[in-house]
């Protein structure tokens, strides 16, 4: 074995002073003892793989996350119902060709955590960080949420537009979701009648009502990031039509033992109502960002869209055309 003599010398301090005592170590033991950083590992490590040998293997290794395809120290197995397209989605695009850990044999007819349809659906699991467990998990809702936007557009169809998604919600890489929605783009572009680009929407959805419709209470404001806001008039600039934040209502309801998620409410705010309806923009609790806080009257509920477009957008449009986007917060 050929350590430089640094190396024995530290091995020697640390009381390892047989290569048998040396291998039945792993990495993290190793590391564990005085006198032994990441370097001296490092060398031990390539003197090792020279002579065809390695350190013993950790039984308490971190694991990869699929997702970001690397160790992350919260990565743990996490389950999901999932149709076979979907899995086979996930494992493809989002977690680089990474099969699941595991998948039951047990079919159950039940909805599928990412398309949201009522599926012959197996339990499917992969080690997954916390974050992207929560955007994985966010997904159906997301889904749900589009799909809730583009039924009740079809139902009310506003006069003389018609409803176009910009940015289908699916699962990415870690890191690859931006390089689209950085690119200043709304969620869905409304379309006039000889195709043009006339208004932008920015879809956000919630568990929790706003004033005239839904289900259960309203929430008592409304709560939107300050880069969210941002981003919303950097689309409006960039495709140079007024963007509309909608909120959607979506519940989960339990089709045991998986969840259906259902869109219960509609509404709609007009960019120029929401400056003379923000109450405050602080730091959110726990979290290092700012969020503009809104009175939640600056919604209509969704059915007075139509009116809104025949009425009102008219001389929104010659508005912007004149001053511009107005400030949001
Ligand atoms: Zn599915
Ligand atoms: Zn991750």
């Amino acid at each position: 074995m050929s350590f430089t003599s640094t190396v024995k010398k530290r091995l020697l301090r640390a009381q390892v002073t047989s290569i048998e005592q040396l291998l039945a170590l792993n990495e993290r033991e190793l590391r564990s003892r005085s006198n032994i950083g990441p370097k001296t590992v490092s060398d031990i490590n390539k003197a090792l793989a020279k002579a065809g040998l390695s350190l013993a293997a950790d039984p308490y290794e971190p694991y990869e996350c699929a997702r970001d395809a690397k160790v992350v120290r919260d990565a743990d197995l996490r389950s999901y119902f999932l149709c076979d397209q979907c899995r086979d989605d996930y494992a493809e695009r989002a977690f680089g060709e990474r099969s699941p850990i595991w998948v039951s044999g047990e079919r159950i007819d039940g909805y599928c955590g990412h398309c949201n349809e009522l599926q012959v659906v197996r339990l499917s699991q992969w080690f997954l960080c916390g974050t992207c467990d929560r955007v994985v998990r966010s997904l159906g809702r997301g889904r749900a949420s589009v799909k809730f936007v583009e039924s009740s557009w079809a139902e009310i169809s506003p006069p003389g537009l018609s409803l176009r998604e910009t940015d289908p919600v699916e699962l990415r890489p870690r890191g690859r979701r931006s390089d689209v929605d950085r690119v200043a783009q709304a969620d869905f572009m409304a379309d006039g009648v000889s195709g043009e680009a006339v208004l932008g929407v920015e879809l956000k959805s919630g568990r929790r009502a706003l004033p005239g419709g839904g289900v259960g209470e309203p929430m008592p404001r409304f709560q939107l990031d300050t880069t969210d806001c941002d981003d919303i008039t950097a689309a409006a600039e960039a495709l140079n039509v007024p963007v509309f934040l909608i909120h959607a209502q979506i519940i989960g309801r339990a089709h045991a033992p998986t969840e259906r998620y259902v869109g219960v409410g509609l509404w709609f705010a007009r960019p120029w109502d929401m400056l003379q309806h923000r109450e405050a923009v602080k730091q959110r609790s726990l979290e290092a960002r700012d969020a503009a806080y809104f009175k939640t009257k600056m919604f209509r509920p969704f059915a007075e869209f139509p009116a809104y477009v025949k009425d009102e957008l008219g001389a929104d449009l010659e508005s912007m055309r004149q001053v511009g986007f107005p400030d949001l917060y």
